[in-house]
């Protein structure tokens, strides 16, 4: 699995240096992924320094792991009291909240405590029994969180429920970024979050990028299809990004919320293109929960792009 990210990470530098030997790219481990920053035309030193200090700035924020993260606070209180958050954060949480009704609950920012249960990407991961997955299943609705806009509290009402944004924060962070660089006048840029892609612009001369998506076989990496876009964030879900195997079979780690367990539907991977990187990757979980048919729905209600990759290898273009 960790030979898949360097190989993504490679191929999206050879895909993009075609269009200028004159790009400069910065890397930083960050948001527990690599995260790089490629320009193209030189940009001040604190141009890339800013970018990495706000992206670390969004990570002790957003990251449920870190011990003082306003999600790790929240969380910490679920049960006892409501916890009041800077307002990024607060605007983060009312919009995944949205998302999450858009997406009729497929992708549900509340998978917390299915995301510790399963802990898939750690090493306590493993398969919990039936009985265990339905007694956290009910923690997961979003009748379990109250926001009060005047006081700009967030409350989740059950000990046992935990807000988790890891399918959406680095969609959101890619957005802030964006305005960042383009706040600091960088034209042609491209913002590389583990494989979470955010363009800016075009390549020097007018082209599009040409992103490549990643082959789902977690044997030989590489990529399977490209996109040719400007200006707009690509995001892919794919169950080979973290998962475990038990007894031969795969458990991978985005959950379908209504089941309890990863999500079976018919897609490897669901890929979402869309100036919005925030709904862009809400989009892109919630699409590979709901499998192609659904997928599709949604796809054409939020008037955005995308690209499927089916089991059966059939490659979707929307
Ligand atoms: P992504 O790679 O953007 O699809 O996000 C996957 C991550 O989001 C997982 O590692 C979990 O932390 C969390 N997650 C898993 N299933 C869901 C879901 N159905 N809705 C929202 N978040 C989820
Ligand atoms: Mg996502």
């Amino acid at each position: 699995m960790r030979r898949v990210l360097p190989v993504l990470l490679l191929l999206l530098s050879l895909l993009t240096a075609c269009s200028s030997n004159e790009s400069y790219t910065d890397t930083r481990y960050l948001m527990g992924t690599q995260c790089a920053i490629t320009v193209y035309k030189r940009a001040d030193q604190k141009v890339f320094d800013g970018f990495f200090s706000r992206l670390e700035e969004l990570d002790h924020t957003i990251s449920r792991t870190y011990a003082h993260s306003e999600i790790h606070e929240i969380n910490e209180n679920a049960g006892i009291e409501p916890v009041v958050v800077s307002a990024e954060i607060f605007s983060l949480i009312q919009r995944a909240m949205e998302l999450c009704e858009l997406t009729g609950g497929a992708f549900n920012p509340l998978v917390g405590a299915l995301t510790d249960l399963w802990a898939i990407g750690t090493d306590e991961a493993r398969v919990p029994s039936a009985e265990e997955i339905a007694s956290v299943l009910s923690y997961t609705s979003p009748e379990h969180i109250v926001l009060d806009e005047e006081e700009m509290s967030v409350y989740l009402t059950s000990p046992h429920t935990h807000l988790d944004l890891g399918a959406i924060g680095k969609g959101y962070a890619s957005d802030v970024l964006a305005s960042y660089l383009r706040a600091n006048g960088v034209e042609s840029a491209i913002i590389n979050l583990g494989g979470n892609i955010y363009c800016i612009g075009t390549k020097r001369h007018g082209e599009k990028w040409v992103i490549g998506l990643q082959n789902p076989d977690t044997e030989y990496g590489g990529y399977y299809s490209t996109v040719e876009v400007e200006d707009t964030a690509v995001v892919t879900s794919g169950a080979y990004e973290r998962y475990t195997v038990e007894d031969g079979r795969v458990y991978h780690h985005i959950f379908d919320p209504e089941t309890g367990y990863p999500s079976e539907s018919d897609l490897l991977s669901a890929t979402i293109i869309s100036p919005d990187g925030t709904l862009a990757d809400a989009l892109s979980t919630a699409v590979f929960v709901l499998g192609s048919e659904q997928g599709r729905e949604l796809i054409e209600g939020c008037g955005v792009e995308a690209v499927l990759l089916t089991d059966s290898l059939e490659i979707i273009r929307l």
